[in-house]
């Protein structure tokens, strides 16, 4: 199939001819009108075979389709969605992915990953900010600080979860998703969609789906 017959608007459409994208990958077939259509999917993928872009361009318009129903637009802290990457290297190869895409589509992103000064970090999320992209400790950090507010974090993406276990941020993403689960019991709704990506179905990353995730969907190429 064709981008455009997996769902993508014309913004996203121009984004991709720019980065001279043609045609989908298998993950992109699959994983594209899930997110689309509001599933929480889990991705057998690895590097290489287009997951990035397969979660990245249905989240952006997901989200341009929330901001035209209610009129929400982009917050200081309050990003609508959160990448948690194991490194430092993945958070930036998908940090440039989503600029690549906001060039066209009106949304802006940030990186926060670990290993660099708070400063520059705490000043980009004190702008008006859609989307966070970084690694789980200096996310967690941010959040302490004030520096990001959970209230509107409605994507969550785990991106390579088996690498992010084996570097032992297993506590950390329990954190992070710990007070995303009592809003959702709280108000009673969805809560939030999540996108989760790993090579192998580790028995951590098993562990998690069981505990966090029951129902996911999962795609696998
Ligand atoms: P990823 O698997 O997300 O790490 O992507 C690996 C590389 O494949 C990146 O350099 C992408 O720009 C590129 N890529 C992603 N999707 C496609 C596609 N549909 N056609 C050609 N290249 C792609």
């Amino acid at each position: 199939s064709t981008f455009e017959e997996l769902g993508l608007e014309k913004e996203l459409m121009e984004a991709l001819e720019e980065m001279r994208i043609e045609k989908p990958t298998e993950i992109q077939c699959m994983g594209i009108p899930a997110v689309l259509q509001g599933q929480s999917i889990a991705m057998g993928s690895h590097t290489g075979s287009g997951k990035t872009l397969a979660y990245m361009l249905p989240l952006v318009q997901l989200m341009r389709r929330d901001e035209a129903l209610s009129g929400v637009l982009m917050k200081p802290r309050r990003p609508r969605a959160v990448v948690l990457c194991p490194t430092r290297e993945l958070s930036e190869q998908v940090y440039r992915v989503s600029k690549s895409i906001s060039h066209h589509a009106r949304f802006r992103s940030t990186m926060v990953s670990g290993g660099v000064r708070l400063r520059p970090q705490e000043d980009s999320l004190n702008a008006p900010v859609d989307m966070v992209v970084g690694t789980p400790g200096r996310i967690l950090q941010h959040i302490k600080d004030g520096n990001i507010v959970y209230g509107d974090i409605k994507y969550v993406v785990l991106d390579e979860a088996d690498t992010m276990f084996d570097q032992g941020f297993g506590p950390d993403i329990r954190k992070f998703l710990a007070p995303l689960r009592t809003r959702a019991s709280k108000y009673g709704d969805k809560g939030f969609q999540t996108v989760l990506v790993t090579a192998t179905m580790t028995e951590a990353v098993q562990k998690l789906i069981d505990e966090e995730f029951q129902g996911i969907v999962h795609l696998r190429t």
